[in-house]
């Protein structure tokens, strides 16, 4: 059991799929937690889930408008107080050829897994360093860990999230914070349910046989569930994994080692 009570943990893109087992991991936890991300109506779902258990908010915030990321993180603190945990998870992934990788595609990979991992870590680091601690865990993947075929922008993105990862722990490491990223295989959330549409479309494969090529990649033999990522990150988040720093830690399980 770890606890969190008395810190406030801000997760980005909190309305579904892994963000959303992460707030309720946190919030199992006892942390105080504020949801943010583009639809209201989820991350409204999400609080509301919550707030039997513990204080919990719903903040609407596009993580590639730095503008909208300064006001959000200052309507936190307001409603809650400094953050001391962040949970960049925002993230989407897209899938071309590299021949077929746009500009545009390749540079909305890096804007919302990267650089809005990025700027959401600049906004809430001075909070940490004010109270002399506080936890960053990146949602990465592991396309930051190895590559893939038809994802070069996101692979890329989550290649840069790692080296953010490991630059920024350096950085903070006698300041009380520790930063680190975890790693997903193929997580069972609509994100992955999208990409088994995508090559139904593409390839004429069945849904079955596409699931079934997604869940070969891991040794398991299986899709990796979102608890099974949350419960990694409220690890992190813990005082247990206090000389925890800089790590990438793959929740996959065995495809990567
Ligand atoms: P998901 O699509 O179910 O959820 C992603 C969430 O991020 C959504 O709520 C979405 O609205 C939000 N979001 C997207 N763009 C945003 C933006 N610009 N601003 C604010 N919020 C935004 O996907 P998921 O599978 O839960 O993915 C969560 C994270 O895990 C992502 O960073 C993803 O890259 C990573 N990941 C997922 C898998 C997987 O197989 N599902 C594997 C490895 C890594």
């Amino acid at each position: 059991m770890t606890t969190l009570e008395g810190r406030h943990a801000l997760i980005t893109g909190a309305g579904r799929g892994i963000g959303a087992a992460i707030a309720e991991r946190l919030a199992d936890d006892g942390a105080t937690v504020t949801v943010v991300g583009r639809s209201i109506a989820t991350l409204k779902e999400t609080a509301a889930r919550l707030s039997s258990r513990v204080r919990a908010n719903a903040l609407v915030c596009d993580v590639t408008q730095p503008s909208e990321i300064a006001g959000v993180f200052d309507a936190a603190r307001d409603a809650f107080g400094p953050i001391s945990i962040l949970v960049n998870n925002a993230g989407q992934a897209e899938s071309a050829s590299f021949l077929e990788t746009t500009p545009d595609l390749w540079r909305r990979m890096l804007d919302v897994n990267l650089t809005g991992t990025f700027t959401c870590a600049q906004a809430a680091l001075p909070d940490m360093l004010a109270a002399g601690g506080g936890r960053i865990v990146n949602v990465a993947s592991t396309a930051g860990l190895r590559g893939y075929p038809y994802v070069a922008g996101y692979a890329a993105a989550k290649h840069g999230v790692v080296g953010l990862t490991r630059s920024l722990a350096l950085e903070v490491a006698k300041r009380g914070i520790t930063v680190n990223a975890v790693c997903p295989g193929y997580t069972d959330t609509d994100l992955v349910r999208e990409s088994i549409a995508r090559i139904v479309a593409k390839t004429g494969r069945t849904e079955a046989e596409a699931l079934a090529a997604l869940e070969k990649t891991n040794p398991q033999g299986r899709l990796v569930t979102p608890a099974e990522v949350a419960d990694v990150v409220a690890w992190l988040c813990s005082d247990a994994a206090s000389s925890i720093t800089g790590q990438s830690i793959a929740v996959a399980g065995g495809e990567v080692m």
